[in-house]
């Protein structure tokens, strides 16, 4: 073989796809931990226990990102209060998330948007992929411990983008009701993430039970422990159940975290005791000096 032949010269698509390439593998070594947040259908909670998952974990001294991928209807926005936001600006790595606080930064497509609450969001599955991929590439998080991703809920063209891009350390939590509707989308889930070979980090049932604020009685308004069973069937690790607190809906209208607003409600504690296996991912960083 003539080792002195040259290979013709990259087109400039080649270089710039190539460049792109380089740009999220430079971003994925500085997130430790993905979290994808998935749920079989709508309205389980899916975004309000990202949202707050986002938030206990930043709470226990971890660089967290929340990056919101739900192009059609973000929601986290919303729960913190961010409406109307625009990213601070741009670094020389990329675009600079939002800093909800000291330890959390934040993502989300109505960030980037125009007109945020009229934008009507038409994009097909290509589309969807680019802009997923700027939002790990082309976004400034710097190094994070968790990377917590509210997916649209079903098993779409956005959770199968971050499947194909995220790294080795990302996985899925599952989240659902004890409905037995809801156990039978989650199980679509559960196949989903097994076909794309992304690791099911565990499964939470939300809207557990309802502890009564005046007596603390926990009573069981849907059937429980669906979650727990269908944990046990699949083989997946039960993370827990978190019940159900009318004041719950409150936070999430006034955009702040339930958790760092009632730390010792028992929905608090249902997520301090889910997010104790997720801490045990990662260890908290030396203080720079
Ligand atoms: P999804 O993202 O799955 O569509 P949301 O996070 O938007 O669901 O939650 C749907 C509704 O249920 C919201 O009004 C939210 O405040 C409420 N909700 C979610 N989890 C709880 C809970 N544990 N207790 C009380 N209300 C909850």
């Amino acid at each position: 073989m003539d080792r002195t032949t040259k290979k013709p010269p990259l087109s400039k698509e080649e270089l710039q796809d190539l460049r792109g390439e380089l740009m999220l593998a430079d971003s994925l070594v500085r997130i430790e931990n993905v979290l994808m947040v998935l749920s079989g259908k709508g309205g389980v909670g899916k975004s309000t226990v990202a949202v707050n998952l986002a938030a206990a974990l930043a709470a226990s001294d971890r660089n967290v990102g929340l990056l919101d991928i739900d192009i059609h209807g973000p929601s986290v926005p919303t729960l913190l209060k961010l409406d109307g936001a625009v990213s601070p600006g741009q670094s020389e790595r990329g675009m600079l998330p939002i800093a909800y606080n000291e330890k959390l930064k934040v993502m989300s497509i109505e960030f980037v948007l125009k007109d945020q609450a009229n934008e009507a969001v038409i994009w097909r599955g290509p589309m969807k992929h680019a802009m997923i991929r700027q939002f790990i590439a082309e976004v400034d998080w710097g190094d994070l411990d968790f990377l917590v991703v509210d997916a649209p809920p079903g098993t779409g063209d956005e959770p199968l983008s971050i499947c194909q891009m995220a790294p080795p350390r990302s996985m899925a939590i599952i989240v659902t009701t004890p409905q037995q509707v809801a156990l039978k989308d989650v199980r679509k889930s559960i196949r989903f993430c097994k076909a794309l070979e992304m690791p099911i980090f565990g499964i939470i049932e939300n809207m557990s039970g309802f502890i009564c604020s005046h007596c603390g009685t926990q009573h069981q308004l849907f059937k429980s422990g669906g979650g727990e069973k269908l944990a046990r069937e699949t083989g997946f690790r039960f993370l827990g159940r978190i019940p159900i607190d009318p004041r719950l809906v409150d936070s999430s209208d006034e955009g702040k975290p339930f958790v760092l607003e009632h730390p010792m409600s028992p929905t608090s504690k249902a997520f301090d005791e889910i997010i104790g296996p997720i801490l045990a991912l990662s260890t908290p960083k030396m203080k720079k000096h």
